[in-house]
């Protein structure tokens, strides 16, 4: 199946990277979030990266010009009612995704695909609430989407060979290294790294400096970024909704949530996204 126009479901971190991604492998993109105006946000983000690239000498300004001419921005998830794949990448949140995928399913054309950017929750709990379960597939890409080369791609339990494919060809398209991941808890990356980062704040919260922690397992493991750093760069809310999930789902103790974690939420304090994490970025 060949993909002639994606729309992107929500332009935060991972929607507008997500978007970026496609624009820059040619592919019309329509963004769209709550309103226009917030999808007009992920695509300011995204001039403004391709900007920096410019100014890097990686892209031309016409390699620029001709990505974001291939983009358009909606608060209408209709205006993508023509899209043949289509990429949810909206808030961690159960009701919200089901909510959602209720919506594409009634909107989109017959054959299109519907994949969720979910970090933890189950692919075949959110293809439940559509009536064409067998279109549904998780294509779960990693932070910043346009730099990071893997794209999990984990079918459902009704996802069929099919949408399978379609998956594994998108990836081919946008030049991602695609793996096939199971339809369990966190999937394979963040089975292993969200409780890692977990464990980390846990450390902060027994009085550890935050700049220790992340430099021991820069240093120690040759991580490019650190646990908290990271924790930071991908959000601290997202980074709780996950960890509640993995708890919620797999039911082991190993899995709760910092208390620190859901503190620093509280507070609002959602890391780079907000300017203030377990840095400040704001200075
Ligand atoms: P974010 O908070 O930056 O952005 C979420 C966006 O979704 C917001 O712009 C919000 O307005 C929008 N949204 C909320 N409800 C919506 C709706 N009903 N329709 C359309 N848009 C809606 O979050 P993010 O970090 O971009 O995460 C998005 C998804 O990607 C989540 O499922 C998350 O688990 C997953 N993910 C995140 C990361 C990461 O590191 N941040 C990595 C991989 C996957």
């Amino acid at each position: 199946m060949g993909v002639n126009k994606v729309m992107v479901v929500g332009a935060g971190i991972m929607g507008s990277g997500i978007a970026q991604v496609c624009i820059e492998h040619g592919l019309t993109t329509v963004l769209t979030d709550v309103s226009k105006e917030f999808a007009d946000k992920g695509k300011a983000k995204i001039e403004h990266f391709l900007q920096r690239k410019i100014e890097k000498g990686k892209i031309t300004q016409e390699v620029k010009d001709h990505a974001m001419s291939l983009l358009t921005t909606s608060g209408d998830y209709k205006d993508g009612a023509d899209a043949d794949f289509v990429i949810e990448a909206a808030t961690e949140n159960v009701p919200i995704k089901l909510k959602i995928f209720e919506q594409l399913d009634e909107i989109v054309q017959e054959n299109a695909i519907l994949a969720s950017n979910t970090s933890t929750i189950s692919i075949t709990k959110i293809a439940g609430a559509t009536k064409h379960p067998d279109r549904v597939i998780g294509t779960h890409f990693f932070v910043p989407p346009p730099a990071m080369k893997l794209l999990e791609i984990i079918p459902g339990i009704l996802t069929s060979e099919a949408t399978e494919k379609a998956a594994f060809d998108f990836a081919e398209v946008i030049e991602k290294t695609a793996i096939k991941a199971p339809d369990t808890s966190g999937f394979l990356v963040n089975r292993m790294l969200v409780p890692m980062q977990n464990e980390a704040i846990f450390l902060a919260m027994e009085g550890n400096d935050p700049k220790d922690i992340d430099q021991a397992m820069k240093l120690g493991a040759n991580f490019p970024m650190g646990p908290l750093e990271l924790t930071d760069f991908a959000g601290l809310d997202t980074v709780l909704a996950v960890m509640t999930q993995m708890y919620e789902d797999l039911g082991d103790p190993k899995y709760r949530p910092c208390p620190l974690l859901k503190k620093i939420v509280n507070a609002h304090l959602l890391g780079r996204k907000t300017g203030k994490g377990f840095y400040d970025y704001t200075k």
